[in-house]
């Protein structure tokens, strides 16, 4: 009998069989095989032809063998028998390199639902937009410390590789997730936190519980639906896991970045507020609780009625919205808030819907014109009693403003447009640090049990999850926000695989080819530069008060030499940038407003006498994203002495005792804006990114109709194109990924080609044993480091554990 015979199942394509198979030969068992489901769907003949084939072959290896491999001569595959892998899964294998090949190879494998597919060791993954049943345990057990090529693509790989690097180097490691709006890159996100919780085998369950609970509570207020992506995110998130020495789980904390606070006054048409105000609306009334949160029951508040006229029962009696609502609940309970805490949570969220149902009409007499009053009093008294504030108190702060002049205190009435610009500004600033503030408690709930280790000898891997690319028909300050991100981002992943990989062979004299790509380094300093980029423009016309934001795009033209940048004829207010991923068209209408992101002094000032203690806490101290003050800062001024030149050379140069503080807090000092606390953010993320080893998964939309199946080569072939896919696909076949210092390499690896009391000069010779000892190819040595191919790495790993 010839079925344990590996070569003869290996030549059916779904190569994980092999393993099952030796195990336990029953053809139920292969039949049930997910792999079998993933790549043939619901393909019962398949499944029957393939049971025959297996009976058959247990009767007569060979027979069976010669079948299989005609079946398949439709779509044939390239085997390599040896690797045990299939060199399609990888675009680096490709004999024909060109866009046609790749996109071709793309198509096929979607076609086949083989979403994910490599370029060396980074991730290329189409969105199936249809549940995949590729991530069950089973799956995450496959993904488990085994050789990359032993099984197909996959997330699970990637968080995998993660994983094993940050325990064989005792290194950070840092997995970056890009890709425009609606590509994939939070539901990655979810994938690889569910991985690696497997992986990190905690034995304490309650935390792994708490983790897998972190993302849904933070997307319920951080996401929302635009007319892209249903689940969209308005913020960045850069997650970071935490292990022991020995790679447990135990603990995990958040950092958020640039929440869109103003989509809680105002939505684009056809998009929604954040989710949570839709799911706490279905639940309270399930609960039948919407009165006890003053919610108005008839009509929706205006903040989450958008201008398509939104029907309450839509809102109420969504089921969708009542689950999330139940699920949301979970998540606070299991991660660890108190109900005291829940409660204040839901009085601030309903606070926020009753304060922008406050109306303002104008008041004239003789004397004055430019007074507003509040006519109806039900929306402030609700919004009053659930901020736990004095009624009259918070009227008296919308409606008018205090002035001190040479130390006279002096109070002006406000008009009927700046009243209702203070109670939106109220409403952002509330919205804006409820986010931050159940970020840092979520952080201090899943902070390291000191008793198991403490937080210094850790290790951990971060994951970085932020809004994509957009470009929608409108876009305003917060789409160049979103879009400057993630040129940051691309920028980080071409000096990573192209620009230092490049100069390392230079420097070390190694005769490598050298790879072309498109540079966003000159688009990055038109936005960046001090003190004429783009932001710090924006911020100096944001200093006067006379400014408008026609001035602010005339500045623009005039100040903004840059091809990227231009100014359409005959549109008012536009502005034009050609970002990395496409030409994006801005109206500037309210970019000084939202740049300025004032919060007046009086509504502080009442919001702290609040007996409701959390939001005392809010606004009692200027709250820092990250917690703690110090540390933030340290790290950010040593982040900006240690980052190699490229990724700094005095782009994001940041005054850090200028960012530090809420973008909307008055003070006395010189007033914060969003622009430079935006660069401030960028600063932060770049310095928690670049301590730990990257590993990078893109993100790749098939189509805008988010439908299954349906692969638009055009659209495809343009992500391939501005991500530079198929340079990297160059680079990576050309190039060295790994560049390792002979000492750091010998003390590494000596132990596959010497014995364990010796001591090995870190020289050219030993290094060489030990790649010849390890059987390795196609490595070069320069004059000071090691240049292996991604794959090397991972041979020598697996070597190093079984010695
Ligand atoms: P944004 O930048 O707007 O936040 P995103 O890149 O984070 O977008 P996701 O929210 O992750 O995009 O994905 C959009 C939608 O695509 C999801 O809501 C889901 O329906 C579908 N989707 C993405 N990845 C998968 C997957 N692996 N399996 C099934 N569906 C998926
Ligand atoms: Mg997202």
């Amino acid at each position: 009998q010839d079925h344990r015979d590996p070569t003869v199942i290996h030549t059916a394509h779904p190569r994980c069989l092999i393993k099952d198979f030796e195990k336990r030969p029953s053809v139920i068992h292969l039949l049930e095989h997910p792999f079998i489901k993933q790549v043939h769907g619901k393909d019962m003949a398949f499944q029957r032809q393939l049971a025959k084939l297996i009976q058959t072959q247990q009767q007569s290896g060979s027979i069976a063998k010669t079948r299989y491999e005609r079946m398949h001569t439709k779509r044939p595959y390239v085997l390599n028998t040896s690797e045990n892998c299939c060199l399609d899964d990888d675009l680096v294998n490709l004999e024909v390199l060109d866009e046609d090949t790749i996109i071709h190879q793309l198509q096929t494998r979607y076609a086949d639902l083989q979403i994910y597919t490599y370029v060396g060791d980074i991730l290329i993954a189409l969105n199936p937009f249809q549940n995949l049943s590729i991530y069950s345990p089973q799956f995450s057990k496959l993904y488990h410390g085994v050789k990359r090529s032993s099984n197909p693509p996959h997330i699970f790989a990637s968080a995998d590789a993660a994983y094993q690097g940050m325990v064989t180097f005792c290194k950070d490691q840092c997995i970056i997730i890009s890709g425009e709006s609606g590509a994939g890159k939070t539901e990655s996100a979810h994938l690889i936190v569910q991985h690696l919780t497997f992986l990190g085998k905690a034995n304490n369950r309650a935390l792994r519980e708490k983790i897998l609970q972190v993302n849904p509570l933070v997307e319920a207020f951080g996401n929302a639906c635009t007319v892209i992506n249903d689940n969209s995110s308005r913020f960045g998130k850069y997650l970071e896991m935490m292990f022991t020495p020995t790679g447990a789980v135990m603990g995990a904390k958040i950092s958020e970045y640039l929440l869109e606070k103003s989509r809680v006054i105002k939505q684009a048409v056809g998009e929604k507020n954040f989710h949570i105000f839709y799911y706490i609306y279905a639940g309270l009334h399930h609960h039948k609780k919407l009165s006890e949160y003053r919610l108005p029951e008839n009509k929706p508040p205006r903040y989450i009625d958008n201008e398509t006229g939104t029907v309450m029962k839509d809102i109420i009696t969504k089921e969708s919205y009542r689950r999330q609502f139940a699920a949301i609940q979970h998540c606070f309970r299991i991660i660890g808030f108190s109900s005291e805490e829940v409660h204040s949570v839901y009085r601030i969220l309903a606070g926020i819907l009753n304060t922008g149902n406050i109306e303002f009409t104008a008041i004239s007499s003789k004397h004055q014109t430019d007074k507003s009053e509040v006519p109806n009093g039900e929306a402030l008294e609700n919004a009053s009693a659930l901020l736990s504030i004095g009624s009259e108190e918070l009227q008296e702060a919308l409606t008018s403003h205090c002035v001190v002049t040479r130390g006279e205190t002096i109070i002006r009435t406000n008009t009927v447009d700046k009243a209702a610009d203070v109670r939106d500004a109220m409403s952002k600033a509330l919205y804006g640090r409820l986010f931050s503030w159940i970020v840092n408690r979520i952080n201090t709930l899943l902070q390291p049990d000191k008793n198991i280790c403490n937080a210094e000898s850790g290790m951990n891997v971060g994951i970085l999850d932020i809004f994509g690319f957009e470009n929608f028909k409108r876009n305003s300050f917060e789409q160049l926000c979103i879009n400057i991100a993630n040129e940051q981002i691309q920028f980080y992943f071409n000096q990573h695989i192209f620009a230092l990989e490049q100069m390392e062979y230079q420097s070390d004299g190694i005769d490598a080819a050298l790879v072309t790509y498109e540079d966003n380094r000159p688009l990055l300093d038109t936005f960046l530069q001090k003190p004429m980029g783009l932001l710090s423009l924006l911020d100096e016309e944001s200093r006067f008060p006379q400014a408008t934001d026609q001035t602010l795009v005339d500045k623009f033209e005039d100040n903004l030499r840059s091809k990227y940048f231009w100014r359409p004829k005959g549109v008012e207010l536009c502005f034009g940038i050609q970002h990395y991923a496409g030409k994006v068209l801005y109206n500037a209408c309210g970019f000084l407003e939202k740049n300025r992101d004032t919060l007046p002094a009086d509504i502080v000032v009442v919001l702290r006498t609040s007996e409701n203690k959390l939001l005392q806490q809010l606004f009692s101290s200027p709250l820092t994203k990250t917690g703690n003050l110090a540390q933030s800062r340290a790290r950010v001024t040593a982040a900006s002495r240690s980052l190699p030149p490229q990724l700094n050379a005095g782009r994001i140069k940041v005054d850090t005792m200028e960012m530090m503080r809420h973008p909307e807090e008055t003070t006395n000092m010189k007033r914060q804006t969003v622009a430079s606390y935006f660069r401030y953010s960028l600063m932060d993320l770049l310095s928690k990114m670049v301590v730990g080893q990257p590993h990078f998964v893109r993100c790749i939309k098939p189509n805008d109709d988010r439908e299954a199946m349906k692969f638009s080569r055009e659209r495809v072939l343009m992500q391939l194109r501005y991500t530079g896919i198929l340079e990297t696909v160059s680079i990576r076949r050309q190039g060295y990924s790994h560049r390792i210092l002979f000492e750091d390499f010998v003390k590494r690896y000596y132990y596959l080609a010497f014995k364990a009391h010796e001591n090995p000069p870190a020289t050219r010779q030993s290094c060489t044993s030990i790649l010849e000892k390890a059987k390795l190819d196609k490595w070069v040595l320069g004059r000071t480091k090691v240049f292996l191919k991604y794959y090397h790495v991972e041979q020598l790993n697996l070597l190093l554990r079984e010695v």
